[in-house]
């Protein structure tokens, strides 16, 4: 255990300054065997390889949120572009029957130039998925942008009931951030956190992260509305499961939600034991940082991959 828990800290920390270095990402990127390593968890790249993927996870019951890589994007033209890739995905949705709706990047949609550009876009890509009466989610990246995804979700929840975000366990403002929120009414992915935060906003030790995530799983199930629970920690998963049990909290409220590629076993037995389950399916060109922060998460997966690829 204190092994596991020295090599994950080591590996955490190696990846994480990996997946933001930009020098090591161009080579990383023109490799053809990190290219092949990058398949276990990245769908194709274009929405027909996506779609071919969604078909059979919705085959087998399970649901999915398509998630069109990038992110950090600078230019007001590729922020847009963004936008419009989301509003063809919830068309092809649409057009397809498919059980799945979209996740978005605030940073994807232009948070970095400004949030109203961040707003218009989720405004253009919302205004679509409520025609075809599907959702999408803002994912929540570094705390340098948890404010600005807050508000940005805020103003939209004015004028849409299709729009949810996402709260992670790692940071010590997150308890008082879903009080804030479920006042308005908001469907919450709740997750562990994926980037590296200093110790002065985040929990250093992952027994809180995880004591935090029980503790916020029991505040969203009891907030009486539908709430996501994204993570392949079979702990926090048995947790929710028994607490709803205890508090009679329905089934129809609780979604269990995995990424794609991970823990394929555990994502079995939830949907055959008929819980709702959407699995994050991430696809296109820019999957360096995505596959960063999977190497970071926790060292099992290199060595997954690793056995996969030989
Ligand atoms: C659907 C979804 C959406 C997400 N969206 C966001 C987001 O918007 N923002 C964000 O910051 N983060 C996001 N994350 C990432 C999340 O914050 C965590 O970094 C990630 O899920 C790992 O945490 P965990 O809860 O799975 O638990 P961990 O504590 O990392 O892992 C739990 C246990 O799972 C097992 N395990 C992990 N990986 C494997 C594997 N490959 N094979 C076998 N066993 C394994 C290990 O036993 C491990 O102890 C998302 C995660 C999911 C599932």
């Amino acid at each position: 255990m204190v092994f596991d828990n020295l090599i994950n800290s080591v590996n955490r920390k190696f990846f994480m300054f990996l997946s933001t270095n930009n020098k090591i990402k161009n080579y990383v990127m023109e490799s053809d065997f990190c290219n092949k390593v990058a398949q276990r968890w990245i769908a194709g790249v274009n929405l027909p390889e996506a779609d071919t993927v969604t078909k059979g996870l919705n085959l087998e019951n399970k649901l999915v949120s398509l998630d069109h890589l990038g992110e950090m994007v600078t230019e007001n033209w590729a922020a847009k572009d963004s936008a419009y890739e989301g509003i063809g995905i919830i068309s092809h949705i649409y057009n397809n029957n498919l059980e799945a709706n979209l996740s978005v990047k605030p940073t994807q949609l232009g948070m970095d130039i400004g949030p109203d550009i961040c707003y218009d876009n989720m405004k253009m890509v919302l205004d679509t998925a409520k025609h075809c009466d599907n959702f999408v989610r803002m994912d929540m990246e570094g705390s340098a942008y948890t404010q600005k995804t807050i508000d940005v979700f805020k103003k939209l929840r004015k004028d849409y009931d299709n729009v949810g975000i996402v709260m992670q366990s790692y940071l010590y403002r997150t308890g008082d951030d879903i009080d804030d929120l479920l006042k308005i009414g908001s469907n919450f992915r709740l997750c562990k956190g994926a980037y590296r935060e200093p110790k002065n906003i985040a929990f250093p030790k992952k027994k809180d992260v995880d004591r935090n995530y029980m503790e916020l799983s029991e505040k969203l199930l009891l907030s009486g509305q539908k709430q996501a629970f994204a993570t392949h920690d079979k702990v926090m998963i048995d947790h929710i499961k028994q607490f709803a049990k205890d508090k009679n909290v329905s089934r129809d409220n609780i979604e269990f939600q995995m990424l794609y590629g991970i823990r394929r076993n555990l994502q079995q037995e939830l949907v055959d034991d008929g819980w709702n389950l959407r699995i994050y399916v991430p696809y296109g060109n820019d999957w360096y940082p995505y596959t960063m922060r999977r190497f970071a998460e926790s060292y099992h997966n290199l060595l997954f991959v690793l056995k996969d690829v030989f």
